[in-house]
């Protein structure tokens, strides 16, 4: 797509910040927009965990290999550009929930045994996890864009006149009535920043839930799910689930400080949405649901390779999958 005019990022969340991000690298001329205080943002909100193993059989994650050899480099690279400090490379420790749970993975070993995985008799550690502490990187790279003259605080609105805008809205994305026929499947979830003394300070602790060791003795424990209201407001049940989450993860004595809240931008097929419209010149870049930290920079940089003609998008993460919600 040959194009002069300067694109409108809307959203500086994640998504929007890191596309910026690559669009300087690739010298794409844009500007952007962000109004966190009409449409509160879920990257506030986010625990920041990236981990290439899922789920109960401890399987590789969807393009762990791709994703995870991308993601060191990028983050390290942006915090040098940025002279910030949010990438924190830490363990990752999951326990055996019980005993019938160990000999289960353990009588699967052969078929799922990777590079990732450390076995130990207490559980497994995988390796090449983190966190990224995602409100400071969006924080400074708001400083980095103002200082640049290409950000403002102003909400998008369809008056807004534009050529060329790619919408990175988060899970707001589903009202747009451009987008909103794609299959959005929103998720919000709680989690709470707390003091205490009794978690370990060196390892994420990851048991149907994680506890992950900030600085000095305070910690974040996450995160809940629900589908069914997606308010800005915390919620009692959410408390209580943390609390036992805390309690199964060994922690009975703490200090709550804070909760955060926010709604993923998940989506039914668990792909993100990316690409420009078919037939109008606009563009979206959303729907990195829980994992936004491990696919949110390999995208981008896929997204740009499309935008300037040296490669298409896979099929599985463009919008052209849906090209027959798009009527010309
Ligand atoms: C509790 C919780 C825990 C999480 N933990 C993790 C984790 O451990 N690891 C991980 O990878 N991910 C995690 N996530 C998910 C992660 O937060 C998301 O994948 C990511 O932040 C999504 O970023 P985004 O930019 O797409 O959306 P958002 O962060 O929601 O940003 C969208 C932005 O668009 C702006 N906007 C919307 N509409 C307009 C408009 N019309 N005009 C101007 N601006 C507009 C909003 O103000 C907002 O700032 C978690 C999420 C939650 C809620």
């Amino acid at each position: 797509m040959k194009k002069n005019k300067p694109f409108l990022i809307v959203g500086q969340g994640l998504a929007g910040t890191i596309l910026a991000h690559h669009f300087l690298s690739a010298q794409i001329p844009f500007e952007i927009w962000d109004a966190p205080a009409v449409y509160f943002n879920s990257s506030q909100a986010a625990g920041g965990i990236y981990n290439p193993v899922t789920g109960r059989k401890l399987e590789k994650t969807w393009l762990a290999e791709e994703l995870f050899t991308y993601l060191p480099d990028f983050y390290t690279r942006l915090e040098a550009t940025l002279q910030a400090s949010f990438f924190h490379p830490i363990p990752l420790f999951r326990p055996f929930a019980n005993v019938d749970m160990r000999t289960w993975l353990e009588e699967r070993k052969p078929q799922i045994d990777h590079h990732y995985l450390n076995w130990t008799p207490e559980g497994v550690w995988v390796s090449e996890t983190g966190w990224v502490d995602v409100a400071e990187l969006v924080r400074v790279s708001r400083m980095h864009f103002q200082a640049l003259g290409l950000f403002q605080e102003r909400a998008y609105s369809a008056t807004d006149a534009f050529e060329g805008v790619i919408f990175c809205e988060g899970f707001h994305g589903q009202k747009n009535p451009i987008w909103s026929q794609l299959p959005f499947l929103p998720a919000k979830g709680e989690l709470m920043i707390f003091e205490s003394d009794q978690p370990a300070k060196d390892y994420i602790l990851s048991k149907n839930g994680f506890v992950l060791p900030l600085t000095g003795n305070q910690f974040k424990v996450g995160a809940t799910y629900r589908w069914d209201e997606f308010s800005s407001a915390e919620t009692v049940d959410a408390q209580d689930e943390l609390h036992q989450k805390l309690l199964s993860m060994g922690v009975d004595s703490y200090t709550r400080l804070s909760t955060r809240v926010g709604v993923r931008p998940a989506t039914q097929d668990r792909r993100p949405f990316i690409g420009m419209h078919p037939h109008e010149p606009v563009g979206i870049f959303n729907g990195f649901g829980s994992k936004g930290v491990s696919l949110i920079p390999y995208f981008a940089s896929a997204f740009v390779d499309e935008l300037q003609g040296i490669k298409e998008l896979p099929f599985e993460v463009s919008i052209r999958r849906f090209s027959h919600l798009f009527s010309s």
